[in-house]
């Protein structure tokens, strides 16, 4: 039995390591590597990714995974601060007190919201899924929690999409990051970098007989009497981890969901400065072209990378906008009174197929892991419901390899 899957990412790999047990495995990769939106840069003395990641307390198949590869010593757990930009000022919202000093929100606003943040872990997704979020946060918060806390969130991350947002998609998040303490959230982070997990799962699956094959992107899959042709080879069985509307157009069968996307256009820098007091995760609330500072040496020790490395978080609808890389520099340096020579170097990275834009009824969307004949598993896949994440993309390769070696026992 020999199994195409397209997509090196961690999907991809999640599925062939136990593939490769029980038949022939080729991953094609378009990119030039492995790990798609996991995907690092290497600068010369340190790995570091091209979008931000850490993990979180729950996440435990990828621990188990990490165990498996031997790689359970390099997972650290660290403190991820946050803060919002409000009125050219940084304010800091990690610790208790911080929280009760900030001024954009009243005491009312503020126990409202600590209420849900703590419910948030109970509440019934299921139920939001067709509630909007911003509908739902009004109702529950505020008109003053969703103007002044969660609409410019939402305008950061979906821009014009934020209405159709479900609040089953806002309340998960706000349950996942409710895991907190004084100093800041525990998140999880790969010493050395999340390459690490990449490398050591292709390496495992190349041991066990895999092909990887980088810079090779699939452009044609075609159902024939003897199985399937990718790219002009045959196979018995195809994975796809790519949106299933770009299976339809690369198979030219009809009938795949049409799941909403949204782009990321992430720039990383690295400076000489720390330009956010300290804090990991700055959102803002001022207009930006980004939506958010990840400050990663805020995160990780500065001491490993020799400077500090900060990311320009950004998201788009169909394209980015022209002159991103230096619209986002120049403002970036006029805002945090960076001058250009303190800035080492800069990377922007731009993915169209960056994260599912959780629309309100979007569990109806979720396409099940086989359909006409194909396999499909990805960001778009039910553990990725309802929101996309290293855990939910090693859950849906794990479990669409298991069904595909199902069939073939
Ligand atoms: C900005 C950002 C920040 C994130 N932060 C976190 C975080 O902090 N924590 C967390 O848990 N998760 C985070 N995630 C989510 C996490 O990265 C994803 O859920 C996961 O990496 C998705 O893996 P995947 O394999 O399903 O999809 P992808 O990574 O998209 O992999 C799909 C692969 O298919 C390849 N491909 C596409 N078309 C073709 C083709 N025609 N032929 C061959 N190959 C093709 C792509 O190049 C890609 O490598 C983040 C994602 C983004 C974008």
């Amino acid at each position: 039995m020999d199994i195409c899957i397209i997509g090196g990412g961690l999907t991809g790999l999640a599925a062939a390591l136990p593939l490769t047990e029980t038949a022939g495995v080729t991953i094609f990769e378009s990119r030039p590597v492995l790990g798609g939106c996991l995907s690092s840069y290497k600068r010369e003395d340190y790995w570091i990714e091209r979008y931000y990641h850490h993990c979180f307390s729950g996440d435990e198949h990828l621990f188990s995974l990490i165990r498996d590869l031997g790689l359970s010593d390099r997972l650290e757990w660290l403190n991820g601060s946050t803060g919002y930009y409000v009125d050219g000022v940084i304010n800091p919202l990690t610790s208790p007190i911080e929280i009760l000093r900030y001024p954009h929100l009243s005491i009312a606003d503020k126990a409202r919201l600590g209420l849900l943040t703590l419910r948030a872990k109970r509440l019934d997704l299921a139920s939001l899924d067709t509630v909007p979020a911003s509908e739902y946060v009004r109702n529950n918060q505020g008109e003053g929690v969703y103007a002044s806390f969660f609409e410019p969130l939402l305008r950061s991350k979906f821009g014009d999409r934020r209405d159709e947002v479900s609040a089953a998609w806002l309340i998960s998040r706000i349950a996942i990051r409710s895991d907190r303490g004084v100093e800041g959230e525990r998140l999880g982070y790969m010493r050395g970098g999340w390459h690490e997990l990449v490398d050591s799962m292709a390496e495992k699956a190349q041991k066990k007989g895999a092909t990887i094959e980088t810079g090779t992107p699939v452009t044609a899959i075609r159902r024939t009497e003897m199985g399937w042709e990718v790219n002009g080879r045959m196979f018995d069985a195809v994975l796809a981890t790519i949106p299933p509307q770009e299976i339809g157009r690369l198979s030219g069968m009809e009938g795949f969901a049409q799941i909403p996307y949204q782009g990321a256009a992430c720039m990383t820098i690295g400076l000489d400065r720390d330009v956010t007091s300290g804090i990991y995760w700055l959102n803002m609330k001022d207009p930006a072209p980004y939506g958010a500072v990840v400050a990663h040496t805020n995160f990780a020790p500065r001491e490993r990378y020799g400077e500090e490395i900060v990311y320009l978080a950004s998201y788009f609808g169909e394209k980015p906008a022209p002159g991103l890389k230096e619209t986002m520099l120049s403002d970036f340096c006029r805002r945090f009174s960076v001058p250009r020579d303190a800035i080492h170097w800069s990377e922007l990275a731009v993915e169209r197929f960056a994260g599912p834009v959780y629309t309100t009824g979007f569990a109806d969307l979720v396409p099940d892991y086989e359909e006409r004949g194909l396999y499909l598993a990805g960001m778009f896949s039910r553990p990725n419901y309802p929101e996309r994440s290293m855990e939910g993309s090693i859950v849906a390769g794990q479990e669409v390899a298991a069904r595909i070696a199902g069939v073939i026992r």
